[in-house]
């Protein structure tokens, strides 16, 4: 079973050159893959396309297709995918829209009808996931900014996508909030079959967790395979 599929897809953003050059790329159900790839490679690029955002709300022009759990990204709603897909993108801090934490882990659960026992469930669950709990009442503006990326992680993961897309999670946490993250996110993949695609820079947090990597150039996969295949390449 594949979780998603990008076939030989390309991507130009409004009067740009291609982001995205010919990829052809498959994420199997349960793996946990990591992309990597030096600045303007394509990486945000990817996961706005496996989330839907491209082409869903940015014109340009593209050529292929993408399909995340079965469904054609470009003939699906939103709604549609976010039903399967949850994604931190690297503004995170533009996903974060209540007034408290407790708020903002329940707003997309309130949002899809979940009933309140288990939305508070689900919050202390979360936050304490992510290293917040107990900060429920917290203003989100109060919050710094390794705090707001966690919390940010926690919504989304509140809602238990069965496909999991962050680019760049760990950029505005320490070494050891980085790690522990890295650790969560291997853990909801091997405990709950998440399927996990993590756009990372710094390759040596995934490994030992990552079981495909896939190094982006000017819009191409350049390299993809298991990490003992992949890192004598790069
Ligand atoms: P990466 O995440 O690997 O740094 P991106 O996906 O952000 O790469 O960018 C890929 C290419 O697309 C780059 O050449 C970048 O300048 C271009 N690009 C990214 N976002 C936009 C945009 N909104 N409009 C025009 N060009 C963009
Ligand atoms: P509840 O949501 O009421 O706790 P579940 O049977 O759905 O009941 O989950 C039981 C436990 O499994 C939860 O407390 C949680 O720790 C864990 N769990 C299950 N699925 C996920 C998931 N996708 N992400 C995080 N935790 C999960």
């Amino acid at each position: 079973m594949t979780a998603m599929v990008f076939e030989n897809f390309s991507y130009a953003y409004d009067g740009a050159e291609k982001a995205l050059d010919g990829v052809s790329l498959t994420v199997a159900r349960g793996s946990f893959t990591a992309v990597a790839g030096p600045s303007g490679a394509g990486k945000t690029t990817l996961c706005l396309a496996a989330c839907g955002v491209v082409p869903h709300y940015f014109g340009g022009s593209m050529a292929g297709g993408v399909k995340v759990a079965g469904l054609d990204t470009a003939g699906s709603s939103m709604g549609e995918l976010s039903a399967h897909v949850g994604t931190v993108l690297e503004d995170y801090e533009s996903q974060l829209v209540t007034m408290t934490v407790a708020e903002e882990v329940a707003f997309a659960l309130e949002n899809r009808g979940v009933e309140h026992g288990m939305i508070a469930r689900r919050i202390g669950e979360v936050l304490a996931q992510v290293g917040l709990a107990g900060m429920e009442d917290r203003e989100v503006g109060s919050l710094s900014g390794g705090q707001k990326q966690r919390l940010a992680i926690a919504s989304v993961l509140a809602t238990r996508p069965g496909i999991l897309v962050l680019d760049e999670p760990a950029s505005a946490l320490d070494p050891e909030g980085a790690e522990d993250l890295y650790a969560l996110l291997a853990l909801l993949n091997r405990e709950y079959g998440m399927t996990v695609l993590v756009v990372e820079h710094d390759l040596a947090r995934v490994l030992a967790y990552a079981d495909n990597i896939v190094v982006l150039a000017s819009g191409r996969v350049a390299c993809e395979g298991r990490p003992e295949e992949v890192l004598p390449l790069i």
